[in-house]
């Protein structure tokens, strides 16, 4: 069958459409504008014709994606801004949340071969910071950084305006899906992957323009960029972008999945553990704290990845010596190495 991945160029993208394609999957991709799919013609050129590309100039259109959803079987939806720049909570949440219902509306209006509708939300949409960490699973709603946005407006904390914008968006899609239910012909699963990191496979001018997990990975392990301090407070989980291509395979193939949502996460981790490992495999990056004890770390962000092993039936994630290994080896090919 063919599948349309929105926002293909990215950091996920290039990645789930790797994948697809090696399934034997003909791939639609979107982009913002046509000179970012040259980069991906040439990567999947021995794809042949498998591999095309469509330019969506702006996602919040309605009727935006009224020629890219036809023709295909299923739908990925991974393009929504990832960035701490916004001022207004709306300049990030408005495009997440108008993205998400354009393309929706279009496969409800043209894209009648359309079975499954996957969308990429987040742990964003899941995690609350609470007093007492607890272990999120799939019933959680971040309700928490909604409510900061609107108590604190343009004060809020950037990571909040993000994690609202996730959070919104999944929200938009549920509600959509279940106001539409006598007219849709597919159905929607939603994957909360938590901080994905791994090799660079888009095209990427200079670590600068990273995508926001890997830049917090290359200022961490590379740049040297973070104190003691920050290396052992900043906490969330973790998975590959490997084990998180898979998933959206495995999410546009398993019946069971119909309807669900699903936490995609290995571990978690604070930064020096990433430090740690890069350093052992190259002792010119820095070692941050090499004292640090580990064992002591506090980790608010603990997911519950049972549901997604039953239902996926995927329970095996890369380490972070593995992945440790292939990020290294991509930023060297790149020369972002000292
Ligand atoms: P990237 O920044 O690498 O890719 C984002 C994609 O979305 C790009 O194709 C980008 O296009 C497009 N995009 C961004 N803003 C807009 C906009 N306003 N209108 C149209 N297209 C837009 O990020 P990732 O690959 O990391 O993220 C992809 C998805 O995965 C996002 O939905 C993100 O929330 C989600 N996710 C990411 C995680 C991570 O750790 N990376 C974790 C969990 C979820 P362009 O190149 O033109 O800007």
């Amino acid at each position: 069958g063919k599948v349309l991945i929105t926002g293909v160029n990215g950091f996920l993208g290039t990645w789930v459409a790797k994948k697809l394609l090696e399934e034997g999957y003909a791939v639609r991709g979107t982009v913002r504008s046509e000179d970012k799919s040259v980069y991906l013609k040439k990567l999947y050129s021995n794809f042949g014709d498998k591999f095309e590309s469509t330019v969506v100039p702006d996602i919040t259109k309605d009727g935006a994606f009224d020629g890219a959803v036809k023709d295909v079987n299923a739908i990925i939806h991974l393009a929504a801004p990832f960035h701490m720049s916004a001022v207004d909570p709306a300049e990030i949440i408005n495009p997440a949340v108008e993205g998400t219902n354009s393309v929706l509306q279009s496969t409800l209006t043209h894209g009648t071969r359309v079975r499954r509708f996957v969308l990429t939300s987040s742990v964003a949409a899941i995690m609350e910071l609470l007093p007492e960490a607890p272990v999120f699973n799939e019933e959680s709603w971040n309700e928490q950084s909604i409510r900061n946005c609107r108590e604190q407006g343009k004060d809020a904390q950037q990571h909040d305006k993000y994690l609202a914008s996730k959070t919104l968006s999944e929200r938009a899609a549920w509600d959509f899906v279940e106001k539409n239910k006598d007219r849709i012909k597919f159905d929607l699963v939603v994957l909360n992957p938590a901080i994905v990191l791994g090799p660079i496979l888009h095209e990427v001018a200079d670590p600068m323009k990273l995508n926001m997990s890997m830049l917090e990975h290359y200022i961490s392990v590379v740049a040297g960029a973070r104190s003691d301090e920050e290396l052992f407070a900043i906490n969330n989980s973790w998975v590959d972008i490997r084990d998180v291509a898979d998933a959206h395979a495995l999410a546009l193939q398993k019946q069971e999945a119909a309807g669900e949502r699903l936490l995609i996460a290995a571990e978690p981790y604070v930064w020096q553990e990433w430090v740690n490992a890069a350093h052992a495999q190259d002792s010119s990056l820095p070692a941050g704290n090499p004292n640090a004890d580990i064992s002591k770390a506090v980790y608010q962000m603990k997911y519950s990845n049972e549901k997604a092993a039953r239902i996926l039936g995927s329970t095996k994630y890369k380490t972070k010596e593995e992945t440790t290994r292939d990020i290294l080896v991509s930023y060297r090919e790149k020369g972002w190495l000292p």
